[in-house]
C-alpha cells in the first residue's frame, strides 16, 4: 500500500538538493537592474515630449484629472517602451474587494474595418477599460446603481512589465462612480489627509504645500515544500492547516528567529529580491521570523498608494518565484495552530513637501510643537475610531491571529513608550506658561513640552501592542499578512484627516476670537491628551487583566468578526467617511456586504474541506489501526494463557478505546457541523449567515480538530496520510 505522505516526503527531500539554483552574476549591481521593468519618470523623458510630461507630472502631483489629449500622447510613449521591452499584451491591474489583484489581458493590436491587423494602444485603452464587472463582488452596488463597472488609469503609480505584459495600475469603479476596489478610497483618503494636514501645518510653517502619507510594510510569510503542500488538501484549498498536532519541537527554543537562513530558502529570497528590485520595489530587509519556516521581507517606505501597489505586486511575485524553487508561499495569517501567525506591520507616517516627517521630533520649537500636535491628533483619531480600525483589519483568516496569545490583541490600543508618555503627562499637568514660553522678541520656546531631537526609546519595542509609536512613525501591527493594506491605511488616513479637521475648526474658532495662537494650540492639545487617555497602553496587551481594563476604559472589545464589521456602519464611521469624502454610506454598506459574504464563503469552504479530510483521511487511518490492534488482541488470546493476556492487552485495549472515542466524536461532530452549515446557509442575509457561521460552525470545527489531533498522536505513523507539522515546518 502506498502512502501519499511518504511519497511527498521523498520528493521534498529531493527538492532540498535544489539549493543554489539562483545566483545573481557578480557584475550585476542593484543599480543596474533596479526598476528595470518600470516605466519611471526618468524613462518617460526619453519617450514622451517634454511639455506633455510637465503637464502630466503637474496634474499627478496636484491630484488633478489627466486630460484625454495628454493620455493619448502618453499612451504612445508607453506602448513604444513596452514593445521595445518585449511586451505583446497589456492589462489594467486593479484591486477588487475579493483581495489580491485582478487583470484582463489584451493584445497590443486590433483589426481595422477591413480585417487588417493594426498595432494599437490608444489613450482610451490606457485611460479606461471595462472588465466584466459582474464577476467581482460589489455588495449590491451594481443592483442599486448601474450594472457596469470600469477600471481607470491611476497615473500616480507607474506602469510596469510582468513578462510580456504591460500592467497599468487602475482604480475599479461602478459607472455611477462608486468604488468597487481598495485603491479608489485609498487615493481619496490620501487627498483628504493631505488637505487637512496641510491646513494644520500652516500654524507652524507656511511653506508646506503638500503632505503625503508614507507606508513601509513588513510582509511575513511561511514557506512550505511543494510536495508536502500538495499532500495537504487543506493547505491547497484554504491556505491553512485545519488540523495537525503540534510538533514536539516548534518555536519554543526561539532558535529560528536568530538562526541563519536555510540555503534553499536563501536561493528563493535572492531571486525574489531580484525580481522585486527589477519591478522597482525597494526591498531591503530579509530575515527569519519566530516560527519555523516563517520569514519576513520589508522594503524602504514609499508613498502609501505606491507602497500598497508594491505590496500587492510582491505577493504575486512571491508566489511565482516560490513555485520555481519547489516551495509554496503561505500568506495566510495562521497556517499552523500553536505557532506564530503572519502579519503585515504597516509603518505609517506623514511627510511634508518640505521634507519634514510630521511624526518625528523636530529641530526647533515650532517643529516640536507641530510634532506633538500631529501625534496627539493621531491618538485622538485612533481613540475615537478604535472599533473601526479593528474592523479595517479583520477577516476570516486574520481572525485566527487576533486575540491569540502571540499576536496583536483584538483590542486596539496605542503604545507610546516611556519618553513620549512622559512628555504628554507633563503637558497634561502644565500651565500654558510652563509649556510654551514666548520671549520678548516674540520667539517661542518650549518648556515642559520640550523633546529631544532623537527619541532614545525608539527601539523600545512592545510586541504586544497593535498600534505602536516607534520613534518617527506608527506601526499598525494588527494588519493581516494576506490583506490588502489599503483597507487599514484608508481607514487610518481618513480618521486622522477628520480629526485634523475637527482640531483646526476648534483652534480657528478661538484664534478668531482674538486668543493667541500658541496658547490655543496648547489648550486644545492638553484637552485632547486628557480626552484620549484611554487609548494609551504600554503594558502587556495579551494579558487577561488588560481585557478587563480595556472594557472599563470603554474601548471596543468585540471579538466576533461579523460583529466587528458592523463598526463600518456606526454613525461616527459614516460621518467620518462622509466628511472626508472617502466612502459614501452606500459604499460602506456594499463593502460590509462583501466582507460578510467573503467570511461566509471562506468558512463554508473550510468546513467542507475539514469534513472531507476527517472522513477520507483521518477516520480510515484510525479504523485501520484499530483493526490491527484488534487482530493483535485476538492473536495474543490464542497464544497466551488468560492470566497473561490481561496485562498484555491492557495497552491495546486502552488505545482501542481511545480510537473509538475520538472516531465517534468526529463522526458526531461532522454531522453536527454539516447541520449547522445548512442552518447557517438558510439565514436571510449575509450578516446573519456570517454570525451563524461564526457562532455555530467555527466552534464545531475546533472540536473536530481536537479529536483529529488526538488521533494523530496515537495512530501508527505509517498509516497517517497527511504530512505532519514537524514535516511541514522543518523541511527546507
Ligand atoms: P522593524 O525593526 O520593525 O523590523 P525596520 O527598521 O526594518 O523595522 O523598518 C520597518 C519598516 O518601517 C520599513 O519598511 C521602513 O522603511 C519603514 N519605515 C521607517 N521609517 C518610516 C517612516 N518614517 N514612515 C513610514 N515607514 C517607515
Ligand atoms: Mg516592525
Amino acid at each position: 500500500m502506498s502512502n501519499i505522505r511518504f511519497d511527498a516526503l521523498k520528493s521534498a527531500f529531493g527538492h532540498q538538493m535544489y539549493n543554489d539554483k539562483f545566483q545573481i552574476s557578480n557584475c550585476e549591481r542593484v543599480k543596474d537592474y533596479f526598476a528595470q521593468d518600470v516605466f519611471t519618470r526618468e524613462k518617460m523623458k526619453e519617450y514622451i515630449a517634454k511639455e506633455v510630461l510637465e503637464q502630466l507630472f503637474d496634474d499627478v502631483d496636484n491630484g488633478r484629472t489627466i486630460h484625454r489629449d495628454i493620455a493619448n500622447v502618453v499612451a504612445i510613449g508607453i506602448r513604444k517602451w513596452a514593445m521595445e521591452h518585449g511586451a505583446t499584451h497589456f492589462t489594467h491591474w486593479f484591486q477588487p474587494l475579493t483581495g489580491g489583484t485582478a487583470e484582463k489581458h489584451d493584445a497590443f493590436f486590433t483589426l481595422d474595418k477591413h480585417g487588417a491587423l493594426l498595432e494599437e494602444f490608444s489613450g482610451d485603452s490606457l485611460y479606461q477599460q471595462e472588465p466584466d464587472a459582474s464577476s467581482f463582488p460589489s455588495g449590491g452596488i451594481r443592483n442599486t446603481f448601474e450594472a457596469r463597472g470600469y477600471s481607470a488609469w491611476d497615473p500616480s503609480s507607474p506602469v510596469f512589465l510582468i513578462g510580456d505584459t504591460l500592467c497599468i495600475p487602475t482604480v475599479f469603479v461602478a459607472y455611477t462612480g462608486e468604488a468597487l476596489d481598495y485603491k479608489t478610497p485609498l487615493i481619496r483618503s490620501t487627498a483628504s489627509l493631505c488637505h487637512a494636514a496641510r491646513e494644520v501645518c500652516a500654524y507652524f510653517d507656511k511653506q508646506v504645500k503638500h503632505v503625503h502619507a508614507n507606508l513601509g510594510w513588513e510582509q511575513e510569510y511561511f514557506l512550505v515544500d511543494e510536495s508536502l503542500y500538495n499532500a495537504r488538501p487543506d493547505l491547497m484549498l484554504t491556505g491553512r492547516t485545519l488540523m495537525g498536532h503540534n510538533s514536539a519541537k516548534s518555536q519554543q527554543l526561539e532558535d529560528h528567529y536568530f538562526g541563519s537562513i536555510p540555503v534553499r530558502v536563501l536561493a528563493f529570497m535572492r531571486e525574489l529580491e531580484y525580481e522585486a528590485l527589477k519591478a522597482g520595489i525597494p526591498v531591503r530587509t530579509r530575515h527569519n521570523e519566530v516560527a519555523p519556516n516563517q520569514f519576513e521581507m520589508a522594503p524602504i517606505f514609499e508613498d502609501v498608494n505606491l507602497a500598497n501597489d508594491h505590496n500587492l505586486l510582491i505577493m504575486s511575485i512571491m508566489e511565482r518565484v516560490a513555485e520555481k524553487h519547489h516551495f509554496r508561499v503561505l500568506l495566510h495569517e495562521k497556517p499552523y495552530a500553536g505557532v506564530n501567525g503572519s502579519g503585515k506591520h504597516c509603518n505609517w507616517s506623514m511627510q511634508t513637501n518640505t521634507g519634514i516627517n510630521l511624526l518625528a521630533p523636530g529641530k526647533n520649537p515650532y517643529q516640536n510643537l507641530q510634532f506633538i500636535t500631529f501625534l496627539v491628533n493621531v491618538l485622538m483619531a485612533v481613540h475615537r475610531h478604535n472599533g473601526l480600525l479593528k474592523a479595517s483589519i479583520v477577516s476570516a483568516t486574520n481572525e485566527h491571529r487576533l486575540g491569540a496569545n502571540e499576536a496583536p490583541p483584538a483590542i486596539i490600543s496605542v503604545f507610546l513608550g516611556k519618553q513620549i508618555s512622559e512628555v504628554l503627562d507633563k503637558l497634561e499637568h502644565a500651565t500654558a506658561e510652563e509649556a510654551i514660553i514666548i520671549n520678548a522678541k516674540k520667539e517661542m520656546k518650549l518648556g515642559v513640552a520640550n523633546i529631544p531631537e532623537i527619541l532614545l526609546d525608539n527601539t523600545d519595542r512592545n510586541r504586544t501592542s497593535p498600534f505602536a509609536f516607534t520613534g518617527n512613525r506608527f506601526e499598525f501591527r494588527a494588519v493581516g499578512a494576506s490583506a490588502n493594506c489599503g483597507a487599514a491605511m484608508l481607514a487610518l488616513n481618513a480618521a486622522v484627516a477628520e480629526q485634523l479637521m475637527v482640531f483646526k475648526e476648534e483652534v480657528d474658532a478661538r484664534i478668531e476670537k482674538g486668543e493667541a495662537k500658541e496658547r490655543v494650540l496648547f489648550d486644545v492639545i492638553k484637552k485632547y491628551i486628557v480626552a484620549c487617555k484611554a487609548i494609551r497602553f504600554d503594558g502587556n496587551g495579551y494579558s487577561d487583566e488588560w481585557k478587563a481594563e480595556a472594557a472599563q476604559r470603554g474601548l471596543d472589545c468585540e471579538t466576533s468578526v461579523p460583529l466587528i464589521i458592523d463598526r463600518y456602519l456606526s454613525p461616527e464611521s459614516i460621518k467620518m467617511f462622509g466628511v472626508t469624502n472617502v466612502l459614501s454610506e452606500a459604499e460602506l454598506h456594499s463593502r460590509c456586504e462583501v466582507k460578510w459574504e467573503t467570511y461566509v464563503k471562506k468558512l463554508q469552504i473550510e468546513s467542507r474541506v475539514m469534513g472531507d479530510l476527517v472522513v477520507n483521511h483521518v477516520l480510515p487511518a484510525a479504523k485501520r489501526y484499530q483493526t490491527m490492534l484488534l487482530q493483535n488482541v485476538l492473536a495474543v488470546k490464542q497464544v497466551f494463557s488468560e492470566d497473561e493476556t490481561a496485562s498484555l492487552n491492557a495497552m491495546d485495549y486502552n488505545i482501542i478505546k481511545q480510537l473509538e472515542h475520538h472516531s465517534g466524536a468526529i463522526y458526531a461532530g461532522v454531522e453536527a457541523m454539516t447541520d449547522a452549515r445548512h442552518k447557517a446557509n438558510r439565514q436571510p442575509d449575509e450578516r446573519s449567515k456570517a454570525i451563524a457561521y461564526h457562532d455555530t460552525v467555527l466552534p464545531l470545527m475546533a472540536e473536530i480538530r481536537e479529536h483529529a489531533d488526538a488521533l494523530e498522536l496515537i495512530v501508527d505513523d505509517e498509516l497517517w496520510t497527511l504530512p505532519k507539522y514537524r514535516e511541514l515546518m522543518f523541511v527546507h
